[in-house]
């Protein structure tokens, strides 16, 4: 006779502990908040790449920013995973795949007897020329970020921003146009949109922006003719600078040519967000998915359980109760709005 034996509910081998998700029969933490043995890592962002884990295993592209970042701090044993190569660990099997966030970022999918979860860290699904596009994972249990995790959060079109962006440019040539943008993956991002959009101009960097550039640049991102602001020798009027958020309307801002002041980010959908930093010309473009997108993904994985983790959870779980699927929130230690 035949005897089924219920699948183990996911809480018996995942949990989230004081340290972050941790998968007991392989051992390990996914983007760990927190010191651990061994952590695997889906991408550099600052509040899911954190120091001093003993062992870290995460994509080539992904271990070099982490080096670059941290140092020797990166881990005591830094172990690199391709995409797509199933591994062995402890009893589950790990495969990372693509989760277009930003370059190296990956989705960590695990296998446990016979089901498969799948952690997918920030992701987003529009195409990214400055890293591999988001590859979908079918899956029993989706663990999604919600960021953006409301229906009000709709991005508009990257190419669309990059016009208006060029446009301001024209219309105001005697001024240095100024955009806020996080240095790891939007910075880059915007460089390569703006190549695209055919802008072959110097595009002048916050020298703060500098290392991760160069370091894309050798993992095969080219950006074209990119310079420090330092290095200028006049005003830069009619120019392109990035620079950190944080510099917008600082005392650094004042060598440039009375500045236009742009913000390149998902939060710039939100009025207020714009108008209390004093951001002139904000830029939706987002390395998250909007809404919409999120909800497909959802749909998409045809997963049956759905975790929901730093950002709008509540909006997502219930949408998710809607669609037929088991959902909760996850409350994830030391997950911050993302910096993006
Ligand atoms: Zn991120
Ligand atoms: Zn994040």
């Amino acid at each position: 006779m035949a005897t089924h034996v219920a699948p183990e509910p996911f809480e018996n081998w995942l949990r989230p502990d004081g340290s972050g998700l941790f998968c007991a029969p392989g051992g390990f933490h996914t983007d760990p908040a927190r010191p651990v043995d061994r952590a695997i890592v889906t991408h550099g962002h600052s509040d899911h790449a954190r120091p001093n884990n003993g062992a870290v295993l995460a994509t080539p592209e992904t271990l070099e920013i982490m080096r670059a970042r941290l140092g020797s701090a990166a881990g005591g044993r830094l172990e690199a995973c391709a995409y797509g190569a199933p591994l062995r660990i402890g009893d589950v099997t790990v495969t990372l795949f693509p989760a277009g966030h930003v370059l190296g970022s990956a989705q960590v999918a695990i296998e446990y007897q016979g089901q498969r979860a799948v952690v997918s860290g920030d992701y987003k699904r529009r195409p990214d020329p400055t890293c591999a596009p988001f590859e979908l994972v079918r899956c029993d249990l989706f663990v999604t970020e919600a960021t953006f995790g409301l229906p009000v959060f709709r991005h508009e079109p990257d190419a669309r921003e990059i016009g208006r962006l060029l446009a301001s440019v024209v219309a105001f040539p005697e001024r240095t146009h100024q955009i806020g943008a996080y240095g790891l993956g939007k910075c880059q991002r915007l460089i390569v949109l703006l190549r695209q959009a055919g802008w072959d101009r110097p595009i002048w960097l916050h020298g703060a922006m500098l290392e991760m550039c160069r370091l894309y640049e050798r993992l095969g991102v080219p950006l074209g003719d990119i310079r420090p602001v330092a290095e200028a020798t006049e005003s830069l009027a009619g120019e392109i600078v990035l620079s950190p958020p944080s510099a917008l309307g600082d005392r650094w801002s004042r060598r440039l040519a009375d500045p236009v002041t742009a913000f390149a980010s998902g939060w710039m959908r939100v009025r207020g967000r714009a108008r209390q930093r004093g951001v002139e010309l904000p830029l939706v473009i987002s390395d998250h998915v909007d809404w919409p997108e999120l909800i497909q993904t959802i749909e998409e994985t045809s997963a049956g359980e759905i975790w929901v983790t730093h950002g709008r959870e509540e909006a997502v779980v219930y949408r998710a109760r809607q669609m037929g699927r088991r959902a909760r929130a996850l409350a994830l230690v030391g997950r911050e709005d993302e910096a993006e």
